[in-house]
C-alpha cells in the first residue's frame, strides 16, 4: 500500500500519532477531527496515501463508494439525526490543508464553529 512517511494522516493510519478513531477496516479509517467545526466532525480517509481528490481515478471508485456509504452510517451511529454536511477540499485553491484524501462529515445541532 502506498504510504507517505511525512504525511500526518499516514502516521495516524500507522498508529504513529494518536487519533480518536471511530471505525477502521482494511481500506478505510474514520476519526474525529482535531479542530471540529461542528458537534460531530469526522474525517473518513483511505488508508492508502492518495494526495487529493484530484488524483482519484477509475481504480478508486469502489473505495469512494465505500466512503460515501460509510458517512451516513457513522452519522447515525454518532447520534446525528437532523442532517449532516460532507466536504472534500481539493488542492491549494480548494483550501486543502492535509495532502491525503479525506472526506469531512459534519453534523449535530447548530450553531457550528464554522461551515
Ligand atoms: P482540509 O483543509 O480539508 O485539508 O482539512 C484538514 C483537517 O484535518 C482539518 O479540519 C484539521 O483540523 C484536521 N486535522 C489535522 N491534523 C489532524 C489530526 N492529527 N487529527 C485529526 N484531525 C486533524
Amino acid at each position: 500500500m502506498n504510504r507517505d512517511p511525512n504525511c500526518v494522516f499516514c502516521k495516524i493510519v500507522a498508529g504513529q500519532i494518536p487519533s480518536k478513531k471511530v471505525c477502521e477496516d482494511d481500506d478505510l479509517i474514520a476519526f474525529h477531527d482535531i479542530a471540529p467545526w461542528a458537534p460531530v466532525h469526522v474525517l473518513v480517509i483511505p488508508k492508502e496515501h492518495i494526495a487529493s481528490f484530484y488524483d482519484v481515478g477509475d481504480a478508486h471508485t469502489a473505495m469512494l463508494g465505500r466512503i460515501m456509504a460509510l458517512a451516513p452510517r457513522l452519522m447515525r451511529e454518532l447520534g446525528v439525526t437532523n442532517g449532516f454536511r460532507t466536504l472534500v477540499n481539493t488542492g491549494v485553491d480548494g483550501r486543502q490543508e492535509v495532502p491525503h484524501l479525506h472526506v469531512h462529515v459534519m453534523g449535530g445541532p447548530r450553531p457550528w464553529a464554522k461551515g
